[in-house]
């Protein structure tokens, strides 16, 4: 590997990617040396005496992707945050992204990625700044060995995880994390927080990211790895994209296996119960999934185990397993609103299929469609019983005063690695087991939902010690999370965040 930290030296320019590279770089050093060094080129010894003359501007350096500077508002998938850019950019090309970054004066700061715009929180918003949309930079540039000789996919970071699993799959491979969510883009989920309880895997994207290339604040390219900078991209990787623009990673990938589910419904008559219940299935499988309802005290447990080899969803499990899979992209669609669904079917007691033929994309939502809005909130294993009856009581007593109930809750289970690799934010409390209990409703918009979301904050951070995620936990206040000041750059520091940093 010949990849620098910092921009390529000026090189010759080819159609490859380490061409494109190289392009980016050599406009980079155009601003480098037109903003920082102007007279640098020679020793004094060289440069006879001149009168000073004033600093040549900085040389435009061409932005060939589409820009929208006309005002207009863009929104995310569940339509509940709106932002007007002052510009709107899609860079084709990694120099773009450079040509973005470094000239403040076409593109006012702050400067801020986005991908799928799946986002439920403020963290799309950038009144008045730049926005970038990864999705066009979404290549898949194959297989490799990276340092440590782990097998490893080159893929840009626009690239939608749908499409990376399909690719993958299509090789007998696959990443361990394997959620729902097919839109999501690799830069973001690189950058951010995600959840999966993934069979033999962390259960976070990022825990699979052995080396990624950003656009720094300078608009230099630049790149971390495991093998060389391993606090420095820990530390990345939680940056939300405050540290720089992801233009592509390196992602471990492995042989593919196949998931045997065992389905159940669990009906107890207390939340101890239903947490004993729960704790007793997580424990005895190698992952757990589960849809609850906590007023009702019963869930729907997906017990995952390993099946063995295979990247696609064995023919005798058919068609009861692409049946299962449309039913469960329309529930996460339409936010498990039972009025919006057909009656469901019940799931088969096991099922052998491939995790990756059950991510899915979702259809943008119009305004008025039922659609999936929900909360995020860590815990450590340790505390189930604890969240269990703490929140049923804190329900109960919202739905008496209100009635107003969520449609379901959803349980992930995460497990954590040393603190090295998780530095900040979600999962980064040392080895051991996290869980995901996440209120889910259908409409973003509904005065109760949000308000029974802002109440669900106090209970679940500071009545149960739990982490929210700037991506994916609305209405979070400075008391609520606190980012690392040293991870925010002011080119890339939206309103939403600065709030955030200590
Ligand atoms: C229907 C639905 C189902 C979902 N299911 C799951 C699930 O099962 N598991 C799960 O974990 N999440 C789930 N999510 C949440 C979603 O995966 C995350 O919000 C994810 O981050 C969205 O990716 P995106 O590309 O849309 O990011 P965007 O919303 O476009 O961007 C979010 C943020 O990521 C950062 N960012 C984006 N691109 C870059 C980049 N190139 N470089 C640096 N920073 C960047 C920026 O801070 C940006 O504000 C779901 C969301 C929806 C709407």
């Amino acid at each position: 590997m010949d990849d620098p930290r910092e921009s390529d030296p000026v090189g010759e320019v080819g159609p490859s990617r380490r061409g494109v590279l190289r392009g980016a770089a050599l406009a980079v050093v155009g601003i480098v040396t037109g903003s920082t060094a102007p007279a640098s080129r020679g020793t004094a010894a060289d440069v006879p005496a001149a009168p000073p003359t004033p600093a040549a501007p900085p040389p435009t350096r061409p932005f060939q992707g589409l820009i929208d500077a006309e005002g207009h508002v863009y929104h995310n998938w569940g339509r509940s945050q709106e932002t007007r850019p002052g510009v709107w950019v899609e860079p084709i090309s990694v120099a773009d992204v450079q040509a973005v970054v470094g000239d403040p004066v076409r593109f006012p700061g702050p400067v801020s990625a986005v991908g799928g715009m799946m986002s439920v929180t403020g963290t799309i918003g950038n009144d008045g700044g730049t926005i970038v949309s990864m999705r066009k930079l979404d290549a898949i540039h194959g297989l490799e060995r990276d340092a440590a000789g782990r097998q490893v996919v080159r893929v840009e970071a626009g690239c939608r995880l749908k499409k990376l699993h399909l690719w993958l799959q299509a090789r007998d491979l696959e990443i361990p994390f394997q959620a729902e969510i097919g839109d999501a883009t690799v830069g973001s989920v690189a950058a951010g927080d995600t959840k999966d309880s993934s069979l033999d895997g962390e259960g976070y994207f990022s825990a699979g990211v052995v080396s990624l290339t950003f656009v720094d604040e300078t608009g230099a390219v630049r790149t971390l790895d495991e093998a060389t900078d391993p606090q420095a991209l820990a530390e990345f990787k939680c940056s939300y994209g405050l540290s720089g623009i992801i233009v592509e990673c390196l992602v471990e990938v492995r042989p593919a296996i196949l998931c045997r589910s065992r389905f159940s419904i669990v009906r107890k008559d207390s939340p101890e119960a239903l947490a004993a219940a729960i704790r007793e299935r997580q424990a005895g499988c190698d992952a757990f999934w589960a849809t609850v309802w906590l007023d009702k005290l019963a869930a729907l447990c997906d017990e995952r185990f390993q099946a063995g080899p295979g990247a696609v969803t064995p023919p005798d499990s058919q068609p009861v397993f692409d049946a299962l899979r449309i039913q469960r992209r329309l529930t996460i669609q339409h936010g498990l609103s039972a009025k919006d669904l057909p009656r469901p079917t019940p799931p088969p007691a096991e099922i052998v299929y491939s995790r990756a033929d059950c991510v899915n994309e979702y259809w943008r939502p119009e305004a008025t469609e039922s659609r999936l809005d929900f909360q995020y909130y860590e815990h450590d294993l340790s505390h189930l019983e604890r969240v269990f009856t703490e929140s049923h009581a804190f329900t109960i007593r919202f739905r008496d005063a209100h009635g107003f109930l969520p449609n379901g809750w959803i349980l992930y289970f995460v497990r954590r690695p040393e603190q090295a690799k998780k530095p900040f934010g979600l999962y980064s409390g040392g080895p051991g087991t996290s869980f995901s209990f996440d209120p889910v409703y259908s409409d973003p918009l509904d005065p109760l939902w949000q308000r029974f979301a802002k109440e669900a904050n106090d209970v679940a951070i500071h009545t149960l010690g739990g982490r929210g995620s700037p991506i994916q936990t609305q209405w979070l206040t400075p008391d609520d999370l606190t980012i690392p000041k040293q991870l925010a750059r002011p080119r890339f520091t939206t309103p939403y965040y600065a709030r955030f940093l200590g």
